[in-house]
């Protein structure tokens, strides 16, 4: 997968890109990340990439043209790229738009700032606007990163050998979508000087079956946690 991402704050992406999963399958070429700055098709002497609003109003309006060239010269190479721009008017994302857009080679992200985009920019160029949640954030890098974590760990050899997209949370089940039972690791026991003195000691154990080592007994116990838990906070994911 070969991924742009317009933005006026490419610095914000530096870290992002290099940690991690996302750094490691990058270095392997497994996805290619270019971070254009889109002040590069802003118009000198200014170099402006936001205006005062038409019809008044608080904050500035990211302007149209840096995006709508950028997006033209990516589209020299990359015709088919799809445009996703992240705002809160659009379609909120999940982990069912993640596996739709994993399919995809190329994509382009538009990052919005101050107080949005032209909406001219928007009707000629953009393919998907998608929505992290119901609250704002102050620009779509952070959205564009949740957006990319979320879709690149589902293409293959990107989390390595672990299958964890199969068995984890909204994964597709004859219930609905699940959210994961609970995890653990060593050790079995926490002291209970480190468990806030008073905890019972269940709160300090890992639960026996999964101890056991009987694979068939902790399937059958992770599916019932998954419900249970789904059951008392989700309860809209089930069927
Ligand atoms: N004035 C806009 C509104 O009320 O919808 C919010 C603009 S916000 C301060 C600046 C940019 O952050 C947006 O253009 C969008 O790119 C991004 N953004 C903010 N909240 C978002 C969300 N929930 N999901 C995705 N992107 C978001």
């Amino acid at each position: 997968m070969r991924i742009f991402i317009l933005t006026c704050l490419p610095e914000m992406f530096d870290s992002f890109l290099k940690a991690s999963i996302l750094g490691k399958a990058i270095e392997a070429n497994k996805i290619q990340i270019e971070v254009v700055p889109l002040r590069d098709f802003s118009d000198p002497p200014h170099y402006r990439l936001d205006d005062t609003p038409y019809g008044g109003g608080p904050g500035m309006v990211m302007k149209a043209e840096p995006i709508l060239r950028a997006i033209a010269s990516l589209k020299k190479h990359s015709p088919n790229a799809r445009v996703i721009f992240p705002s809160p008017s659009g379609e909120v994302f999940n982990q069912k738009k993640a596996t739709e857009l994993k399919v995809a080679n190329e994509l382009i992200f538009l990052c919005g700032r101050y107080e949005g985009v032209d909406q001219r920019a928007i009707d000629l160029c953009v393919d998907a606007e998608v929505s992290i949640g119901d609250y704002v954030l102050m620009g779509g890098e952070v959205a564009t990163m949740a957006i990319i974590e979320a879709t690149t760990r589902l293409l293959p050899g990107v989390l390595g050998n672990k299958d964890s997209s199969i068995t984890e949370s909204f994964s597709e089940t004859t219930h609905g979508r699940l959210l994961e039972a609970p995890q653990y690791t060593k050790p079995s026991e926490l002291p209970s000087d480190i468990a806030h003195g008073s905890a019972s000691e269940s709160l300090r154990k890992v639960p026996t079956v999964l101890l056991s080592g009987d694979h068939s007994a902790i399937n059958k116990w992770r599916n019932s946690e998954g419900l249970a838990r789904t059951k008392a906070r989700r309860p809209d994911l089930l069927k």
